[in-house]
């Protein structure tokens, strides 16, 4: 296999990761539905393709860092598709945080195509994307996930093989049912502190160095507190990982209530115009309230 990589979507996540793959010294080529963001990754060398089929024509290793199923589909399998045009061999790697049930349906097509589908979703945010720190959480075959290594070690730090394909994608929605619960009741605590006659910055130390603390709590809540909400992840996102994670856990008979209280939140702020803001201004509508 080659080092040609092609990478499709270009949003917080995948302008980042497709950086670092330049600074590894991969040859890189770019597709994003939106041209402009691409920009300052053919500055930095990138090839830019006008479509998925001309982006992965070349490509060994494929990555694609898409906003949901929908999107996914769309740049996989509709008009100018990338799976159509993809060399037989080459390794697909399904990075965006979709479903399970998406990640089945396609790995079965992949295979009919003659390539091999990993589902890589990556814990770790803007930030950790623009620094190659993400960690891949891995579905598929050891054989596959050998050959895309060292282009998957490129963008972060760590990379678990947690089964066959779908698991990737199973962990991550499990990842960010707990996520998505923390940052609403977050969300509400603050609030209330805020009401309470409470010194803020007292109360929200003793939330960090205490049983509640984690590096999410750390995180959002200094964005809360200071109303913050250029985007590191956007809330729809969130709303729509929440919503992937109560159908996944239903296939065990298990029902995510705490996922549906937190994701009517999130609906409610998206309802208030807050769907393309950061997932931290969830308090938004609370603190108006
Ligand atoms: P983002 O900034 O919204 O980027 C989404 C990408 O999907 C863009 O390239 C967008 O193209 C493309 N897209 C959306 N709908 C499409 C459609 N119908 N057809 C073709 N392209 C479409 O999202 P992100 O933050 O990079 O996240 C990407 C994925 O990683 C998501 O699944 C997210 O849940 C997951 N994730 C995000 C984070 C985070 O902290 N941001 C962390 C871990 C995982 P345009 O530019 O044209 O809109």
């Amino acid at each position: 296999m080659g080092d040609n990589v092609a990478i499709l979507g270009l949003g917080t996540m995948g302008s980042g990761m497709a950086a670092n793959l330049l600074k590894a010294g991969f040859s890189v080529t770019v597709y994003n539905r939106t041209a402009a963001k691409a920009k300052p990754l053919t500055d930095a060398g990138a090839r830019f393709a006008s479509t998925p089929a001309e982006a992965v024509k070349d490509g060994s290793v494929i990555i694609s860092m898409l906003a949901d199923d929908t999107a996914s589909r769309e740049v996989w399998l509709g008009k100018d598709g990338a799976l159509a045009a993809t060399r037989k061999g080459a390794i697909l790697v399904e990075s965006s945080t979709v479903s399970p049930e998406w990640i089945a349906e396609f790995a079965k097509l992949a295979e009919q195509h003659g390539a091999d589908l990993l589902d890589a979703p990556v814990t770790g945010s803007r930030t950790q994307a623009e620094a190659g720190q993400l960690s891949f959480l891995v579905g598929g075959k050891n054989t596959a996930l050998t050959m895309a290594t060292p282009v998957l070690k490129a963008m972060s730090k760590e990379v678990t093989h947690l089964g066959p394909v779908g698991s990737g994608a199973k962990m991550k929605l499990i990842n960010n049912f707990l996520c998505g619960v923390q940052v609403a009741s977050l969300a509400e605590g603050l609030a209330w502190i805020e009401r309470s006659g409470l010194d803020r910055d007292k109360a929200l130390s003793i939330l960090k160095a205490g049983a509640p603390g984690s590096p999410l709590l750390a995180a959002i809540s200094a964005r809360m507190a200071s109303k913050t909400y250029t985007v590191n992840f956007l809330l729809r996102l969130m709303t729509k990982d929440l919503l992937y994670a109560e159908n996944e856990a239903a296939q065990c008979n298990i029902d995510l209530k705490t996922a549906e209280a937190a994701r009517s939140l999130f609906e409610t702020a998206i309802e208030q115009g807050l769907g393309d803001k950061d997932m931290a201004s969830v308090i938004e509508p609370i603190r108006n309230k």
